[in-house]
């Protein structure tokens, strides 16, 4: 059994609505009030123990439905670059000096859109030139799509490595 260290990423919770979207982020302490309650439903835990028999929750469920308010993310070279968790989308370099690259090139008529823009390495982004993907057999790592909320981004950031991965399941394009 592990101790319970509040400050570790383990520590944190992801809230699923009702509908099986995620809500929001919260701290174990908030996530097991809410499984006491019965306002919530534990759908996974990791393998440290708040009590015996009682499971750290990792992801739980709320039994009702809430209403979320929809908030747009500007499409911005950071934004971009957070949502590709600073990494380039074609060779998986991480570092300072990413650019954005257009999937479609520009003089190809490629739009400057979230499904159109990935980070990429400067190097990646001088081979692949004018070409697609394809014709330059540059394969991207994911999809590159909008990302729904700002949740998104500290989804990424208690997901960077292998922590949390139990949240992976029910979050789509981390
Ligand atoms: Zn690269």
């Amino acid at each position: 059994m592990d101790i319970i260290n509040d400050n570790t990423f383990m520590s944190k919770v992801l809230v699923l609505n009702a509908s099986y979207e995620p809500l929001n982020v919260t701290n174990w302490k908030r996530a097991v009030v809410l499984l006491i309650k019965g306002k919530a439903e534990p759908l996974k835990h990791n393998d440290t123990f708040v009590y015996r028999a009682f499971p750290l929750p990792s992801v739980i469920r709320l039994r009702y439905y809430v209403k979320v308010p929809y908030k747009d993310i500007p499409l911005t070279r950071r934004n971009v670059l957070e949502r590709d968790r600073n990494t380039c989308q074609y060779c998986g370099y991480k570092g300072e000096t990413l650019t954005l690259d257009h999937v479609i090139p520009r003089s190809r008529g490629g739009q400057d859109s979230w499904s159109n823009l990935v980070a990429a390495c400067v190097s990646c982004n001088i081979n692949k030139g004018n070409k697609t993907p394809k014709e330059a057999v540059m394969m991207l790592n994911k999809e590159p799509r909008k990302p729904y909320s700002s949740l998104y981004f500290e989804i990424i950031k208690y997901t960077k490595g292998d922590r949390n991965n139990q949240w992976r399941k029910y979050v789509i394009g981390i």
